[in-house]
């Protein structure tokens, strides 16, 4: 299982990481990606990490 965190103080809002993820689990919410899905759906692919140019994202195997 992975634990994915957002760091949202350093979001910009691009919305680039939403639709690549294969989970699809993460949404925008006021202009800050947020996990609206099931986080357990997680699969610790890190294209988020690879995508997000704020480097926002955080990937934990648990
Ligand atoms: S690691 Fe992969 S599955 Fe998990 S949130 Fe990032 S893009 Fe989605
Ligand atoms: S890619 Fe990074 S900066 Fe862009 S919306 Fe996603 S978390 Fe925010």
């Amino acid at each position: 299982m992975f634990l994915v965190s957002i760091k949202q103080d350093n979001c910009t809002g691009c919305g680039s990481c939403v639709d690549p993820c294969p989970a699809k689990i993460l949404e925008m919410v006021d202009d800050k990606a947020e996990i609206t899905g099931d986080a357990a759906d997680c699969m610790g692919c890190e294209t988020c990490v690879e995508i997000c140019p704020s480097g926002c994202f955080t990937i934990m195997e648990l």
